[in-house]
């Protein structure tokens, strides 16, 4: 066993150009910092680092989009997410920033020891050029249509229809989105990362070493990884933002981000050793010091492979483990900020915790709603609605329900004081629940040491609900006489003192237990027991002597408030809201680029001045005003029918789908239609509807679906189906 003095923790550096969503927070954020609180509080020497990753195309793409500088850009997103992130509890040590010099130093002096060391190897390739604007095309910055589903803006490295990951040489009909036009191909000089010449050792590292204590997701990915072969890759890229490659002849190419990027981890740790006035290099270079990075799943290969490589030319520790995280998806579909189906960290903060005094609880809230739906294993899922049940049915009824009731009964039957504890009176539900208060301390700890959060979480609610259960049992309350004149007996007050001590020193404890998790509750739970926030220290945990007998303790006060049914309508239509509006807008995109496609085409026939842009911008634009305009001839294209829907079910893990059989008269189809938040299975069935019948096939959720429901929206956003005012036979044509 390898001895830890020290622990290094990182939560993988966010992109800085653009608001992070929960998905984000549950899939590194949360996990790393209740880990760190967990450490913290057993005093361990604990370095959490994070920080903005400020290169990398998507900057200067979200520059150009918001008709900014990158520059701009990350001065803009920067303080935003450091601020997001505090408002949640998260507690880095330092939230540094990928622009800072320091790490640009850092980075240029790892790539220069590597460089140096011949670990590098540089070749030449083609790669796609934009004539006009003079510059190589990073991957983003070349759109053609997916060859996967003809969507015809799918980026070179990812078509955001379909969710493929492409390379531009897959992309059909290729132009650069700088100019418009058809890139061409350059040889170009890059600096490659041998992985292939390190695979035999990951294997080791990974697969054997590791195979134990690393989660089966990442196993599983470093193990297709490794035995697909891994390829050499490009470390520069011919680009202007970004750290330069620091030599001569190098001129006009940085570092990639991915390059740079796990270096800041470095950076951040030397940065916030000259603010503490600590050396970092332990950190770096002692085999005492316990690597752990907290990353979503699409980080795996970076964090299991690449860096570790890097690391380990370089002479650094390699990572203990990389506890990565599944996707957490919303209200029964993928999270997507293109598609506007997302909550950003920024809306909860806005809606729940900015606008109530001592709004923190709430960010607690969500960070327990979260752990309990942490994707550790698989992908899951945020509903409102479950969000709804974990407050009002697990903080509120359980926890805050048992620290409300002690307290209130302290207050009434022991005169606000803590009472004695009468040993020679304890029984076995006494001793029973005193075993539990210890075994849950060896269970929390267990797991938080195997990375399981959700499970420890559940044991510390767990022993909030065997307290109410306890209370339950003892009915302290039913000691009174039933006349409020006489005064209760010696016997009973021993019986009333006994069950509140228990009651008053678990509380003590679940707030040591909480604490990691809902480091707000805990801080409130300590205020109520006027004790100091030493007393969180892990090592008090399990302990029945927190509280001082005759200590006088604070009124209660709710910990946790209800959230009502309004609250979370309201959340539920602003998503759907923000989901069609982005729909509309994208249907509108679309349409106007499918309109200019066509203009082009007509120019090119006709000859008119196809080299000169400036006309042909122009006439992009006037064409464009009447892009809402179709033909008698386009109408004809589309056959809408007349069917009667005979089944109907719901889609698992599809909030807004309901799956439909439709009799079209010649045939019946299967077709999923998103009307489930408005109609139920069993009110649809035997619907006379409108069907576009010679819609492309679609799959969702892994059915395939074939055609679509017309329906009409009013003005509050209701649904309404479009059908004949009579029952006619199905199969009619629509025309
Ligand atoms: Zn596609």
């Amino acid at each position: 066993m390898k001895k830890t003095s020290r622990y290094l923790i990182t939560a993988a550096l966010p992109y800085a150009n653009g608001l992070k969503h929960i998905g984000h927070l549950a899939g590194a954020y949360l996990p790393a910092d209740i880990y760190v609180r967990f450490l913290r509080v057993q005093k361990k020497d604990v370095v959490f680092v994070c920080g903005s990753d400020e290169h990398g195309t998507a900057i200067p793409i979200q520059a150009a989009k918001e008709g900014t500088t990158p520059q701009a850009i990350i001065d803009k997103y920067h303080p935003i997410l450091k601020e997001n992130f505090e408002d949640l509890g998260i507690s880095f040590d330092i939230y540094a920033r990928t622009s800072d010099p320091i790490h640009h130093e850092t980075t240029q002096e790892f790539f220069t020891y590597l460089n140096e060391r011949g670990d590098f190897e540089v070749k030449e390739t083609e790669q796609y050029y934009d004539e006009e604007a003079h510059t190589f095309l990073a991957d983003r910055y070349i759109k053609g249509t997916c060859p996967n589903c003809g969507f015809q803006n799918a980026f070179g490295d990812q078509c955001e229809r379909c969710g493929i990951s492409l390379s531009p040489e897959m992309l059909i009909n290729p132009v650069s989105t700088l100019s418009g036009k058809p890139p061409v191909k350059r040889l170009t000089k890059q600096w490659y990362l041998p992985l292939d010449k390190h695979e035999a050792w990951l294997r080791e590292w990974i697969l054997g070493e590791h195979k134990d204590d690393w989660r089966n997701n990442v196993l599983g990915q470093c193990k297709s990884w490794l035995d697909g072969g891994l390829q050499p890759r490009a470390i520069t890229r011919d680009l202007d933002w970004g750290i330069k490659v620091p030599l001569p002849d190098a001129q006009g190419k940085v570092l990639y981000v991915w390059f740079d990027a796990p270096i800041g981890y470095i950076s951040a740790t030397k940065q916030w050793a000259i603010e503490c006035n600590k050396d970092w290099k332990p950190y770096w270079y002692s085999d005492e010091t316990k690597l752990v990075h907290f990353i979503g799943k699409d980080n795996i290969v970076f964090h299991c492979i690449i860096f570790p490589v890097m690391l380990k030319l370089h002479g650094n520790i390699l990572p203990d483990n990389v506890p990565a995280n599944e996707f957490m998806n919303l209200e029964g579909d993928k999270m997507s900020t293109s598609r506007n189906w997302k909550l950003e960290m920024q809306d909860y903060i806005n809606d729940f915790i900015r606008k109530e005094n001592g709004g923190s609880q709430m960010a607690d809230v969500l960070r327990y709603y979260l752990t309990t739906i942490m994707p550790e294993t698989k992908d899951s899922e945020f509903t409102w609605k479950g969000f709804q049940d974990a407050n009002n049915n697990e903080l509120v009824s359980i926890f805050g329900n048992f620290v409300n009731r002690t307290f209130v009964l302290m207050h009434k039957l022991c005169s606000g004081k803590v009472p004695p504890l009468h040993a020679a009176l304890l029984d076995e539900v006494d001793n029973a629940i005193i075993n539990d208060i210890e075994g849950t301390k060896l269970k929390v700890e267990s797991l938080l040491e195997q990375y399981k959060f959700k499970e420890a979480l559940f044991e510390v609610i767990d022993l909030a609900r065997k307290g109410n259960k306890y209370m339950q049992e003892k009915e302290p309350w039913k000691k009174v006489p039933a006349n409020k004149e006489e005064p209760i007996s010696a016997e009973n007050q021993r019986k009333i003192d006994n069950c509140l001590h228990i009651c008053l020193q678990l509380t003590a404890n679940l707030a040591i237990f909480i604490n990691p998790f809902l480091p707000f509750t805990a801080k409130k739970m300590c205020k109520m027991m006027k004790v100091v926030e030493k007393m969180l220290e892990w090592k008090n945990g399990g302990r029945l002597k927190l509280l001082s007998v005759g200590y006088t303790l604070k009124a209660p006060e709710l910990l946790f408030r209800k959230i009502d049914d309004a609250e979370i309508k309201e959340q539920v239509d602003k998503l759907e809201k923000a989901a069609q509006s982005s729909a509309a807008q994208e249907a509108i995109a679309s349409k106007i680029q499918e309109t200019s496609a066509r203009v082009q085409d007509t120019s090119s026939v006709k000859g008119q001045g196809t080299n000169d842009n400036k006309q042909e911008a122009g006439s992009i634009t006037a064409e464009s005003s009447t892009a809402n305009q179709i033909t008698i001839d386009d109408f004809a294209k589309i056959e809408l029918r007349t069917g009667i829907i005979t089944a109907a079910e719901r889609v698992e893990k599809a909030d807004k789908l309901l799956k439909l059989q439709i009799d079209l008269g010649y045939e019946t189809r299967t077709i999923l239609s998103g009307i489930a938040l408005y109609f139920k299975p069993e009110e649809v069935i035997g619907r006379q509807v409108t069907v576009v019948a010679n819609l492309a096939p679609r799959k969702m959720r892994g059915i395939e679906s074939n055609g679509m429901i017309l329906m009409a929206e009013d003005n509050t956003g209701k649904l309404h189906f479009v059908s004949p005012d009579t029952l006619i036979n199905a199969g009619s044509r629509v025309s």
